[in-house]
């Protein structure tokens, strides 16, 4: 008999956000005074995961991290959003990194330093996705532990969601193992549009636009659109992580596409209201309340 699956997988990458407000970028060879903006959990792994969780579905995040200071916070971070963190402690490279300069006109650059998200290992994310009804992968980690997570999940008879971020070609490849691909607008014409993305294999395209909502693409079916909730963005920072989280633990959730769509855009906007990518803002209750009020 087939093991019973149940809950989400999100096999990716884990950083700690480091953020410097300022008023503009240092010129090469300058030392430029800024403020302490905070340190944050990220990473689109991490923060899909944590989405996942506070939008009710069991949750493991499968990811590496080095043996530091750093790892801890991530993994008490996971911990404290009621995520299962299956983390391995890399022996030799340290937690990720991002660099977040925050400039005083909303602007910001941002500088990445993967360090143990590298070391994500095939062996890791197969172990990592055992038993799962929905398995959850971005391109933040190595592509061999991407491919692999897919091809295991496939086979075991999971739901398979690629987020294609950030956009890579050899992505393209991959579709044939995927049910739901989820990309930005600049994604999919970084990939060669929906028609392509289709054509290569993916069950289902669902473009997000932001503001402007999602639309879902099946081949030799018509578009079918999703409205965004209107809200007062504050911090569009994790948007869309919100919605991949939300939408992998709507479909873990056994709702339709259509219904968990509505989810994840109402997930989407309540990250986009709150500052921050992992904002506790996100529950159950807050979905559904703005969901009920459409
Ligand atoms: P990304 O952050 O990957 O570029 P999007 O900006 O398309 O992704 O946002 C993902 C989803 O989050 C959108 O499809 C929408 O449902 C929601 N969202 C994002 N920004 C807003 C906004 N300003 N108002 C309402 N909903 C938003």
């Amino acid at each position: 008999m087939s093991e019973t699956l149940a809950g989400v997988a999100v096999v990716g990458s884990a950083n700690l956000d480091l953020v410097v407000e300022v008023s503009r970028p240092p010129r090469v060879g300058e030392t430029l005074l800024g403020r302490a903006g905070g340190r944050f959990p990220g990473g689109k792994g991490l923060n899909q995961a944590v989405a996942a969780a506070r939008t009710g579905a069991a949750t493991r995040f499968c990811g590496v991290v080095g043996a530091d200071e750093a790892g801890a916070v991530l993994e008490a971070a996971l911990t404290e959003a009621g995520v299962d963190a299956v983390l391995r402690r890399s022996a030799s490279a340290p937690t990720g990194v991002a660099h977040v300069l925050a400039f005083d006109d909303g602007d910001n650059s941002i500088l990445v330093a993967a360090g143990a998200n590298g070391e994500l290992t095939p062996e890791d994310a197969v172990a990592g996705i055992a038993g799962a009804a929905v398995v959850l992968a971005q391109l933040e980690v190595p592509f061999a532990a991407v491919a692999a997570a897919l091809v295991a999940a496939r086979g075991a008879g999971a739901r398979t969601i690629l987020n294609a971020a950030p956009a890579h070609e050899a992505a393209v490849a991959l579709l044939p193992e995927v049910d739901v691909l989820v990309v930005n607008e600049t994604e999919c014409a970084e990939l060669g549009g929906v028609e392509r993305l289709l054509r290569a294999g993916a069950g289902a395209v669902v473009l997000t636009e932001g503001a402007a909502g999602v639309t879902l693409h099946r081949l030799g079916r018509p578009g079918a659109h999703v409205a965004a909730f209107r809200i007062d963005a504050v911090d569009t920072t994790g948007a869309g992580d919100a919605f991949c989280g939300a939408l992998a633990a709507g479909l873990a959730q056994g709702q339709d596409i259509e219904h968990a769509l509505v989810r994840a855009c109402a997930a989407g906007a309540i990250v986009a209201r709150h500052r921050g990518a992992t904002t506790p803002a996100l529950s159950v209750a807050a979905l559904e309340a703005l969901v009920a009020g459409r």
